[in-house]
């Protein structure tokens, strides 16, 4: 989004118009930025053989799944509901990685029939896989215990983490396969979301080569994601392109050590999808207290919970007032429950009725949103070469009890 001539506006088309066409609460998702991030990635790695698989549990509207597919990328699903989206958005299954924490052999089972790449990450579905489906070429999640991610909740390579195998347990990993003669092609680690340090990734390199030093049919090694976007002007952001060059020598030095091509894989969420969102909001009221004025605005934890969960910044803009006084705010939602979007924020002067723009609405964002107070679901928008598409309705009272059942019980 950027002010052109007074206006707010996404590749050309002035925001303001989109929030009257569309109404508020309101999604909107630049696919051009999700693109040139795309491309960015990408390019900054120089091997033989790259994918990116989107990890589509930051933003799974079945447009956003075309959009990656249509920019070569591959899926990285955490759930069996993300693998049938993916299939259904044209994916092949085996340009979907499967990588599934803590669930039912069922679930397994539901992979196992869609043909998708498994991705294990305890030693009872590696048994379980090694007993049941022996011609199957498996991944592995390795947990390497590197301490990193942004926040204790989105950190899940530590000791006590429940994700992946345990580095240590490697001897029994090598015990099950050999004796169950599995076929192991693939080795996986993801360590958490807002890696500060890409050291992170050249120590799990080092870690991931030593197990895959063990797999005769390796033919990919995923590193996962973490990168790091910017969420404020002064933020940390993953140099991507400088750890894609140093990364890349590294990588291309295993493969040669190995005699052979590996394919390298990453699964970014957040780094392609955060920027391009934009949450548009009204103004219900400006609420002046003994202290504080707040800005109370017609939306709440319900449609972006990631300030009250991870204490995330989102950058606030009164896109209605590009260039009145700044005044200092706090902008709160209508939930009933504490639900401070920011604290002492200093925005263009807002009245009510003023639209408010969240920043970095685009990676679990939406999809985190809930029916929480009985409230519906904002619509999404996808702009694309200039154009404005509705991606999803905005829910209605039917929705809210589309799946009640009403009984005839004598209360
Ligand atoms: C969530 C997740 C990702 C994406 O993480 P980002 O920080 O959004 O890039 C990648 N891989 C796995 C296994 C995940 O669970």
């Amino acid at each position: 989004m950027e002010l052109m001539d007074n206006t707010y506006k996404i590749q050309g088309i002035d925001v303001l118009d989109i929030t009257k066409k569309y109404d508020t609460p309101l999604y909107v998702y630049d696919g051009e930025k999700i693109k040139s991030q795309y491309e960015r990635l990408y390019n900054a790695f120089n091997v033989e053989d790259l994918k990116l698989h989107y990890a589509c549990k930051a933003l799974s509207n079945i447009n956003i799944l075309k959009l990656m597919k249509s920019l070569g990328a591959g899926l990285d699903a955490v759930s069996i509901s993300e693998v049938k989206m993916g299939l259904k958005a044209g994916f092949e299954p085996e340009d979907i990685i499967y990588t599934p924490n803590c669930v039912s052999v069922g679930e397994l089972e539901a992979a196992v029939k869609l043909g998708v790449k498994m991705n294990i990450d305890d030693i009872e579905a590696l048994e379980y896989m090694g007993m049941n489906h022996p011609q199957i070429p498996l991944c592995i999640r390795i947990n390497p215990h590197l301490m990193a991610g942004g926040n204790e909740n989105i950190s899940v390579g530590h000791i006590d983490s429940k994700f992946g195998i345990s580095i240590h347990q490697l001897p029994l990993i090598l015990r099950i396969v050999k004796t169950l003669n599995i076929k192991i092609e693939g080795v996986h680690m993801h360590t958490g979301s807002d890696i500060l340090d890409v050291e992170v990734f050249n120590m799990a390199a080092d870690i991931l080569f030593q197990v895959a030093d063990n797999f005769e049919d390796i033919t990919y090694i995923d590193f996962g994601s973490g990168f790091k976007v910017k969420y404020k002007s002064n933020d940390y952001e993953t140099p991507i392109e400088s750890f894609g060059k140093s990364f890349s020598k590294k990588f291309n030095d295993y493969c040669k050590k190995r005699g052979k091509t590996i394919r390298l894989m990453f699964e970014p969420g957040k780094f392609l999808v955060s920027e391009s969102g934009h949450f548009f909001v009204r103004t219900n009221l400006i609420k002046q207290t003994t202290s504080t004025i707040f800005a109370g605005v017609d939306s709440g934890f319900n449609h972006l919970l990631r300030p009250m969960f991870y204490e995330a910044h989102h950058e606030i803009v009164n896109v209605s007032n590009p260039n009145g006084n700044e005044r200092i705010y706090t902008i709160v939602g209508y939930i009933c429950e504490t639900d401070t979007f920011g604290y002492n924020r200093r925005l263009s002067e807002v009245k009510e009725n003023d639209i408010l723009c969240f920043k970095n609405a685009g990676a679990y964002c939406f999809m985190m949103s809930s029916n929480y107070n009985s409230r519906k679901r904002p619509a999404e928008v996808l702009i694309y070469n200039g154009k404005d598409y509705l991606i999803r309705e905005r829910e209605s009272f039917e929705d809210l009890l589309r799946n009640q059942v009403e009984q005839e019980i004598s209360f």
